[in-house]
């Protein structure tokens, strides 16, 4: 245990965020640095548990406590060691979990948790500073070869664990750049697009091969990429957009927030589809609504407003989420922050009725009406309609599942209740040697649940093509956060 009375002696502290004022000018992280003496206090707080529920809460299995103790002990080289034990990219969940092991920290019963995932981004961060993060290639060679399919976090790890286990690994992505959603997706405020740059260093030189602007199913077919390889997974994401369709939805100005962002990620001075000067609206209260809110602002929009359909949830855990359940609270993102008004432009318990435009087809307003809650079936509050300005509208209501498109029609792949594609529990579809992980098969996700199915469905397929594995399978395809 690090300090036994690290959680009595030290409050959580987390780093400061940049000014607002400063930060809505520039496109980097939000975050400034965090002195090493205050993160030896956080690490501190650790009590070692008994049972540790950050475990449970993580589905990796992080070994969470140990690394905090690595950490207060300055032995950052060890810590390093444990934490990529299960984890292949911690620069990524360090900076981008909403952090469920926190949510089931067990000193968060009474007080603050630990702050779990600074010590994580503070340890993978400074092994890429002392250059430990090293090409691990295998020593051995099985000679099959495996095909993977879209390069998001899921897909990433599945190619990062088959490589190791000394497969030939070809990662296949329809974009442009590798990466899936934390590329074209997650804005470059929350998480520096450099930090995949390197980690896809590691990979190559690992001998993991990548082929950008291949859309599987169309550039090649399902059948050429079965005789080619041995082995397929499948890990292309919940992709399919839910709509709203309301009147004047067609108007120009009105976009999906997946149209929306990919073209600021790729440009941010100048995307195509700008805000500058406009009165934005975003509909949808979750994290990629405040993704596209944070991304309006650095393109200078002249306001930005939030709607969302269910009521404003609470501040702090009720009776009904208890620890160490994720709870659904109300959350100040950075992007939140850095609205006009504070949280004061979010607008709770409203469904938009309908979009009016110009002459020129482009869209110039919203009409709102508000809403009794879920129970009633959203039933709008008569007198309540309104309009207010909107010149652009993202929709970030979610993800509806995989697209059903040529590739996994002609793969002839079977979908359970919910429209994802369906597995047994070593991540196999109905189909011999395909495999899916990821959003694809679990529906729309988190990072660190793309990760470990990605690691899990690599030892499936490891054992598929070998008879046996040595790889970790932390998951099984229908474990589920703790709610
Ligand atoms: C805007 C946004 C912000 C988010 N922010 C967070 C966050 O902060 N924290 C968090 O934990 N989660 C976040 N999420 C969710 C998280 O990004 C996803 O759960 C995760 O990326 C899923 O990983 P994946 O590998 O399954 O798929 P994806 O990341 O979706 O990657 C799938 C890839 O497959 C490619 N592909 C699909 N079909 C084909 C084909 N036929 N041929 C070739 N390539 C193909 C796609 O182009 C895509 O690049 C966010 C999601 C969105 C939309
Ligand atoms: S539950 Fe919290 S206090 Fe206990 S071991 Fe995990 S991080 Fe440390």
């Amino acid at each position: 245990m690090a300090d036994p009375k690290g959680f009595l002696t030290h409050d959580r502290e987390l780093p400061a965020r940049r000014p607002v004022d400063v930060r809505i000018r520039d496109w980097r992280e939000v975050y400034e640095d965090f002195p090493a003496p205050k993160l030896t206090k956080q690490a501190a707080r650790c009590m070692d548990c008994g049972i540790p529920f950050c475990h449970n809460g993580c589905p990796l299995g992080n070994l969470i406590p140990e690394w905090n103790d690595l950490v207060y002990r300055h032995d950052w080289r060890e810590a390093i060691e444990r934490l990529h034990a299960t984890n292949n990219f911690p620069e990524f969940t360090g900076r981008l979990c909403p952090a469920p092991c926190e949510a089931a920290c067990v000193l968060g019963i009474n007080s603050d948790p630990v702050a779990i995932k600074r010590v994580e981004v503070e340890i993978i961060d400074h092994a890429f500073t002392e250059g430990w993060v090293t090409p691990q290639p295998p020593t051995n060679r099985t000679g099959k070869k495996v095909a993977v399919v879209g390069s998001g976090p899921a897909g990433l790890a599945a190619a990062q664990q088959l490589t190791r286990a000394g497969h030939d690994v070809v990662v296949f992505e329809r974009a442009d750049a590798i990466g899936g959603l934390l590329r074209y997706g997650i804005p470059e405020f929350k998480m520096e697009k450099r930090h995949i740059d390197r980690r896809l260093d590691q990979m190559r030189a690992e001998g993991t091969e990548f082929r950008t602007s291949v859309n599987v199913g169309v550039d090649i077919t399902a059948a050429q990429l079965r005789e080619e390889f041995d082995a397929v997974v499948l890990s292309g994401g919940a992709t399919a957009w839910r709509d709203l369709p309301v009147a004047g939805r067609d108007l120009k100005g009105v976009y999906q927030a997946m149209e929306y962002l990919p073209p600021a990620n790729k440009d941010f001075e100048d995307s195509p589809i700008n805000a500058r000067g406009k009165h934005v609206v975003v509909i949808g209260g979750g994290d990629t609504g405040a993704d596209c809110i944070g991304t309006a602002i650095r393109q200078g929009a002249a306001s930005v407003t939030q709607l969302e359909i269910m009521p404003q949830p609470p501040a702090g855990r009720p009776g009904s989420q208890p620890w160490p359940t994720f709870p659904i609270l109300f959350k100040m993102e950075s992007a939140h922050e850095e609205l006009s008004d504070g949280d004061g432009d979010r607008v709770y318990a409203v469904s938009t009725t309908e979009f009016t435009g110009d002459a020129e087809g482009n869209v110039r307003a919203l009409r709102l009406v508000e809403v009794e809650g879920p129970q009633t079936g959203f039933k709008p509050i008569p007198g309540t309609e309104r309009e207010i300005p909107a010149e652009l509208v993202t929709l970030s209501m979610g993800f509806l599942g995989p697209e059903k498109g040529a590739l996994l029609q002609d793969l002839g792949v079977e979908y359970d209740a919910r429209g994802n594609v369906a597995r047994d529990k070593t991540y196999m579809t109905n189909v011999d040697g395909v495999f899916v992980a990821g959003d694809m098969g679990r529906g729309q996700s988190l990072i660190v649940w793309a990760i470990a199915e990605g690691r899990a469905a690599a030892s499936g397929v490891d054992r598929f093509l070998t008879g046996e594995t040595a790889l970790p399978y932390p998951i099984l395809p229908t474990a589920r956060p703790l709610v």
